[in-house]
């Protein structure tokens, strides 16, 4: 496969404070584990600014124009219990869609089989109207949009591994048959939402794991549940929320995942882009919180994305 790895160069301007698990070293940590000389083949391109109107595909009009006012202008502002804004911070989520946006340019132009981008903040709890979950905007349901609006791309899938529920993402989606959301995640666990009965409008596919459970149990829902559902649905690209929080390190949650199961599902899901929709596979860093957790679970995506 051709990979493209895309990184933003200002990640450390959104400020989280001392000892949130969102912070800048996530990325500090995935881009040494991406420097390791089995990584050499990727294509390597820096985030450019992403055009932050185009959050209005998915979120309020009023959505943006409240962040931009919520900036202090030093510091740190709390949005809610867990989610912050910071001075540069939107410059940071522009990056963030610019590099999300260039990974599924180069997918759809077809210049390279699959992309990664390693961005941060993640996105996948922003709401049409809501903040959440340290997202300020809902990066995977712009691309998803701009992958309609911009290539004619008619029907996309978004597939979640993140541990958490993607809320925002099933709220944009739910009722639209043409954009298929599936999650897996841990519950109960934060934010609540993502229960197996949560269908949408027949495009939204749940799947909830127990705490304390691991690949095994994993592999069963995806095989049960994701996995049919994805292929019976025929995506013309699939998006990746590629959180490692699931991964049995991580201080958030409670699954047991480790490498080999990040490996296996992201073999699963390249199967069926191959079989699908020409193997276009756009992957986003969402969620993961222990850095060696993080690294070695990004690792083995990114390895499995590149070498199949
Ligand atoms: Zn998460």
């Amino acid at each position: 496969m051709t990979t493209l790895l895309v990184s933003q160069t200002n990640y450390e301007e959104h400020l989280t404070p001392k000892g949130h698990p969102e912070c800048a070293a996530r990325l500090v940590a995935v881009a040494e584990a991406l420097s390791a000389p089995e990584f050499d083949a990727l294509v390597r391109q820096d985030a450019p600014y992403g055009d932050l109107f185009l959050a209005e595909l998915v979120h309020d009009a009023n959505y943006l124009p409240a962040l931009r006012d919520a900036r202090p202008a030093e510091g740190i502002r709390s949005l809610t219990s867990d989610t912050v804004i910071s001075g540069n911070s939107l410059d940071v989520v522009a990056t963030g869609l610019g590099g999300a946006l260039a990974g599924l340019r180069g997918v759809l132009l077809g210049e390279v089989d699959n992309a990664f981008c390693a961005i941060r903040p993640p996105g996948h709890h922003a709401e049409i109207a809501d903040t959440s979950g340290f997202c300020l905007v809902n990066t995977a349901a712009i691309a998803a949009r701009e992958a309609q609006r911009k290539y004619g791309a008619e029907r996309i899938a978004i597939v979640d591994f993140d541990v958490h529920h993607g809320n925002g993402t099933q709220d944009i989606f739910k009722d639209d048959p043409s954009v298929f959301y599936a999650s897996s995640h841990q519950m109960p666990l934060f934010p609540g939402t993502g229960r197996p009965d949560e269908h949408g409008v027949g495009n939204i596919f749940n799947a909830a794991l127990k705490p304390k459970t691991a690949g095994a149990e994993m592999r069963a829902a995806y095989n049960e549940i994701i996995l049919p559902a994805l292929d019976n649905f025929a995506p013309d690209l699939i998006i990746l929320s590629a959180g490692f929080d699931a991964h049995i390190l991580d201080p958030l949650a409670q699954l047991e995942w480790v490498e080999d199961d990040f490996r296996w599902v992201t073999g699963k899901l390249m199967d069926i882009a191959e079989r699908r929709c020409g193997n276009r596979i756009v992957s986003l860093l969402e969620g993961g919180y222990d850095l060696k957790g993080l690294s070695g679970g990004v690792s083995t995506h990114v390895a499995t994305l590149l070498n199949g």
